[in-house]
């Protein structure tokens, strides 16, 4: 059984008042159990959030592939540990798209990110031309292959994959439940070849995309769709905790 994920990704979204506000109000609100629900936040605010988090779990959104040294405005793995957070978004497509991060940049990410013990939430997804030329799977394909080439985990509960079509952030154009467990199941399909069925039975594999309250449901029911990472709607306190309430167990 994989235990289910909610994750918000908060982008460039939320002053420390704003956070703290959010996090005091949604917290003891949350399912104990049945789903892990975490929120990846702005650095420069994610240890204020980890001392008031109880149920909430904290991740970062970027990090840089170096211990540390002269990168001027990054953030290393240390930096992270040190805030206490657990997670990290690896290779999302704003950051691949405006910020120029490859394949190869995200892999070495990812293995930095293991090395400390942070938790890769990593990011694939093709774009509407891909999809609409019926690559979608070969773009996948290559992130996934790319993204995970000579990364090794002893945890496979250590590594999350998110599906997030880039034509559905955004943009309230949600993929349907077909289109989201059809790419889960193809990325879960890739790790298989990698890692073997059984280590891929385990990664948790979320979708992600104009998540919200009125689909999260339908979404996490599919079989290989095993939660969400949720922009827009994990800004909001209600719809936070809507959403937290989709996951079976409660
Ligand atoms: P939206 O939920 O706002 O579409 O964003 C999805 C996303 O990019 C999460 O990482």
């Amino acid at each position: 059984m994989r235990r289910p994920i909610l994750a918000g990704n908060w982008k460039m979204n939320k002053t420390r008042d704003e956070a703290i506000h959010f996090v005091l109000g949604v917290d003891y609100k949350l399912p104990k159990n049945g789903v892990d629900c975490i929120i990846c936040a702005p650095a420069i605010i994610l240890r204020d959030i980890v001392k008031r988090a109880d149920i909430l779990q904290v991740g970062a959104q970027n990090m840089n592939e170096n211990d540390k040294g002269a990168y001027t405005g990054e953030i290393s793995p240390i930096m992270l540990k040190d805030t206490g957070v657990k997670y990290v978004i690896i290779g999302h497509s704003e950051r691949r798209q405006y910020y120029n991060e490859t394949d190869s940049i995200v892999n070495a990410k990812i293995k930095k990110a293991l090395e400390y013990d942070l938790k890769p939430i990593v990011c694939v997804g093709e774009d509407l031309s891909e999809r609409e030329s019926k690559l979608t799977n070969n773009v996948l394909e290559r992130q996934i292959t790319k993204a995970f080439e000579g990364v090794e985990f002893d945890d496979p509960e250590n590594v999350v994959v998110a599906y997030e079509p880039i034509w559905a952030i955004g943009t309230g154009k949600t993929a349907s439940s077909e289109q989201a467990e059809a790419a889960c199941k193809y990325i879960r399909e890739k790790l298989a070849g990698l890692y073997g069925k059984d280590v891929a039975d385990r990664v948790r594999i979320l979708y992600g995309g104009s998540m919200k309250p009125d689909n999260v449901a339908e979404l996490v029911a599919q079989p290989d769709v095993d939660g969400g990472l949720v922009g827009g709607a994990s800004l909001n306190e209600e719809s936070f905790i809507a959403m937290s309430k989709a996951f079976k167990g409660e």
